[in-house]
């Protein structure tokens, strides 16, 4: 990339074969759910050791909604969610009708703090969902032991993980119900589209059931509709769109890491900004979070947001927390309460990391926030 070039947080990298693929789908005379979707299922199967089912859906909001369908919780449960995620989390356990119980996180994995997990179960807990957030692997050791204990199903939100690993094995390669977003900022994408990664044929039964109107096809041509389900099923161009992805994503999740770790390199005394944990070999990198100084510097976010943009650099915010949100005001959470997820959610700005990016963009980057902070008004 040219050092001229603006510079967005995040940009998807997709190559002329895949660009070709789609082109073909589309002259194929198929173009929603069909071979590509079956394809698409096989590979990820595959790309996570073969032993789990996987069943793709249109968003992975609607495939969590589904995912909490399938797992027989609704009005009158809890399902435990951080404070810290992106608003789908906790938004579609009120969709199916349960409350969601929120908890802080740390600082700098953000990950779900586990003893206030524990402290917020309750009779009515039939869930959790943990985050991992960032690429980065939650503690899932200890969440299957808190569900093991109170007999709670777990709905990894594994929007950002494709690829990641936790103790060397791939998330969603193992555990109970594991979800995976390919919006089109993250490390694989089908521009829209998600995954859900089931441990049983029975299980990706119903989820099949779950994304296609409550349907059964019977052999005779006919069908049964054996509940009223909604419809999530992806496309075929979705779906070759992410067969193309596919064989590209440790590559991705490499060069992401590289770039990651030379953020870590320029911004290692802290002096600039409060750095996210870093992790291990398994942290996928999907996005880099730091709460950077503005404070110190007598200055805001915002503006610090703009001298970037200035600079030609587009940095985000991912995430504000969820209490702060008027929805959940009104259900009743308060200012206050979650002082890390509330720390992150009004300091952290994204910084660009995409597998495009050269080393040299991120000591562009990391220059620039120098001058920003430091400039005079
Ligand atoms: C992107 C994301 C989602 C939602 O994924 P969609 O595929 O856009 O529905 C949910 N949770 C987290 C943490 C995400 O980053």
């Amino acid at each position: 990339m040219n050092d001229k070039a603006y510079l967005p947080f995040t940009r998807p990298t997709l190559d002329e074969e895949t660009i070709q693929g789609v082109a073909d789908v589309l002259r194929s005379g198929w173009i929603t759910s069909g071979p590509m979707v079956e394809q698409f299922e096989k590979g990820l199967s595959e790309y996570l050791g073969g032993k789990r089912f996987l069943r793709t859906y249109l968003h992975a909001t609607g495939a969590m909604e589904e995912a909490l369908v399938m797992a027989g919780i609704g009005a009158g449960d809890e399902v435990i969610v951080p404070a810290m995620t992106f608003a789908a989390t906790a938004n579609v356990v009120v969709r199916v009708g349960a409350k969601p119980v929120l908890v802080d996180v740390d600082l700098r994995s953000r990950a779900m703090l586990m003893d206030q997990a524990a402290a917020a179960v309750t009779p009515r807990t039939r869930a959790i969902m943990p985050v991992h957030l960032n690429g980065m692997a939650a503690d899932l050791d200890a969440v299957y032991a808190l569900a093991k204990k109170h007999k709670l199903r777990v709905i990894e939100d594994a929007a950002q993980a494709i690829g990641t690993e936790y103790r060397g094995r791939r998330i969603g390669s193992f555990g109970d119900i594991v979800v995976f977003s390919f919006h089109a900022n993250k490390n694989l994408t089908t521009i829209e589209g998600g995954a859900v990664s089931v441990a049983t044929a029975e299980e990706a039964k119903r989820l099949e059931i779950l994304r296609f109107h409550g349907i059964t096809k019977h052999p005779d041509g006919t069908m049964d509709v054996s509940e009223a389900a909604s419809k999530h099923n992806m496309t075929d161009v979705a779906a070759r769109v992410g067969i193309g992805q596919l064989k590209h994503l440790d590559g991705f999740n490499r060069k992401r890491r590289e770039l990651a770790y030379r953020y870590f390199e320029l911004l290692a005394d802290e002096s600039l900004a409060l750095l996210p944990a870093k992790g291990d070999a398994g942290h996928s990198w999907h996005m880099f979070t730091p709460l950077p100084l503005y404070m110190k510097y007598g200055l805001d976010r915002n503006t610090l947001k703009q001298r970037m943009h200035a600079q030609g650099i587009g940095l985000g915010i991912h995430y504000q927390a969820l209490n702060q949100f008027s929805f959940y005001k009104k259900m009743g959470y308060k200012e206050g309460q979650f002082p890390n997820a509330e720390r992150i959610g009004s300091e952290t700005l994204t910084f660009p990391l995409f597998p495009t990016m050269q080393l040299s963009d991120v000591d562009r980057v990391c220059t620039a926030l120098k001058h920003c902070l430091t400039q005079k008004a």
